[in-house]
């Protein structure tokens, strides 16, 4: 018998043989219905809670009880300091040098910052591409800065989309635009994943293309940061900015990284909104009313950090650390593997994966549309029965099984429950 049969054997056998395995007891899984553990497929959304949570909060708690504002420098990690708990953390998880990555904000307004220091338009230049449909934060983020700039979207807001009748973007068709349009782009500003097809873009590929043209290129990793291997710097993008709460499991609204390549690290003629977190330490105490920036990522901070929202974060990351991409990457694959043979084996007429099957081009996401009949009430089914996935409009359905806390049992699960949704 094959590892991939369809059976709830061949599923235990994957779960047995899997050395991640134990990695599912380090978090809250949530309960279902009937009160075992539900089947949860959206942490590409909002990651579970890692069990050491609550107890590195109720350090934190405790440190300011007996500490107060000697905590600073007291704690058990002191708060001044504290964004450089996750320099080398971050470092290994997107491939980047210690000073070209940064815990601060939330993602929006790290796309913000960024945007302030490497979106430069000018008359000849002013355009921003992105990709069609982009996340609503994202193109808004990008059209109101070029609206700032005095610039129109309806004009300097190039998107490119799929091809009529296709769910993916052809790389093909986007380094044609690059080469067509470069020459009038000031940023290019793409998705490491993108969030409704789960379609990984070729970026060290992107990057080269839109540099040799004169852009600067950043990319949102929202559902790439702890879903693929990341290698941020010999890619050599500008910038990239990521939240924390959908693989990274840092909890809602988590604390957000950020990467500025090393080449922008002492660059002190580039724009920048500025703010006291990210002038020099060894002066910043001094109070002075010269800002001179850290050199590196740092030096883009404002403010100093919410640390009850990073501990959440620092917990979690911590745990990428232990096990690392590399082995999350190949237990991922191996998922996603499986679930797209059993829906081939069992649901093929039923169902259509928008999701590239080229493994160079997906992560942890499916993304999966009913080739006939109502998806919705499907999607509701599925949750009245212990499902928790989630519907995107205008109808697909997001699967997106985690190497840190999913089960090949919970795939086998899965594609029954679908079954039973799609045919009664
Ligand atoms: C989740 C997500 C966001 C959310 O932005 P926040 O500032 O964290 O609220 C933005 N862009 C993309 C592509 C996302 O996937």
């Amino acid at each position: 018998m094959n590892n991939l049969d369809f059976s709830l054997d061949a599923a235990r056998r994957l779960d047995r043989d899997d050395p991640l395995a134990e990695w599912r007891a380090a978090f809250h899984i949530p309960p279902g219905p009937d009160g075992s553990d539900c089947l949860y497929f959206t942490g590409n959304s909002l990651g579970l809670q890692p069990r050491r949570v609550r107890e590195m909060l109720q350090e934190e708690l405790d440190d300011w009880a007996r500490l107060g504002v000697q905590g600073h420098t007291e704690a058990r990690r002191p708060w001044m300091p504290y964004h450089e708990n996750f320099t080398e953390l971050n470092a290994r998880l997107v491939g980047a040098k210690p000073h070209e990555v940064v815990q601060m904000n939330s993602l929006t307004v790290n796309l913000h910052l960024m945007m302030v220091s490497f979106y430069r338009p000018t008359a000849e230049r002013p355009a921003i591409l992105i990709e069609k449909p982009a996340f609503p934060s994202d193109r808004h983020a990008a059209a109101s800065q070029i609206r700032f700039h005095g610039f129109d979207p309806e004009r300097d807001l190039i998107e490119i989309g799929p091809r009529e009748g296709e769910a993916n973007i052809r790389p093909d068709d986007l380094m044609a635009l690059i080469e067509e349009e470069g020459h009038r782009i000031a940023l290019v500003l793409l998705p490491g994943v993108q969030y409704y097809s789960g379609q990984v873009f070729d970026m060290a590929g992107i990057a080269r293309a839109a540099q040799a043209k004169g852009a600067k290129v950043g990319f949102d990793l929202a559902h790439a940061a702890g879903n693929i291997p990341l290698q941020l710097h010999d890619w050599g993008v500008d910038f990239a900015a990521w939240c924390s709460y959908k693989y990274l499991n840092g909890g809602p609204g988590a604390i957000a990284g950020c990467f500025v390549h090393e080449r922008h690290a002492e660059d002190e003629s580039l724009p920048r909104f500025a703010g006291w977190w990210g002038h020099d330490k060894s002066s910043r105490f001094r109070m002075g009313p010269e800002f001179h920036p850290i050199a590196g990522a740092e030096g883009w901070q404002l403010s100093n950090p919410p640390i009850l929202s990073m501990t959440p974060v620092l917990a979690s990351l911590q745990i990428f650390d232990e096990v690392g991409m590399e082995a999350l990457r190949e237990k991922s694959l191996k998922l996603s593997d499986t679930l797209l043979a059993w829906l081939d084996e069992r649901l093929a007429e039923e169902v259509e994966v928008i999701t590239p099957r080229n493994e160079q081009e997906r992560g942890c996401q499916l993304s999966l549309r009913l080739k006939q009949g109502d998806g919705r009430q499907v999607f509701e089914a599925l949750e009245d029965n212990g499902v928790i996935c989630d519907w995107r409009y205008p109808d697909v359905i997001r699967i997106a099984p985690v190497p840190l806390y999913n089960r090949f049992e919970d795939l086998y699960h899965f594609v029954g429950r679908l079954d039973k949704a799609i045919k009664g």
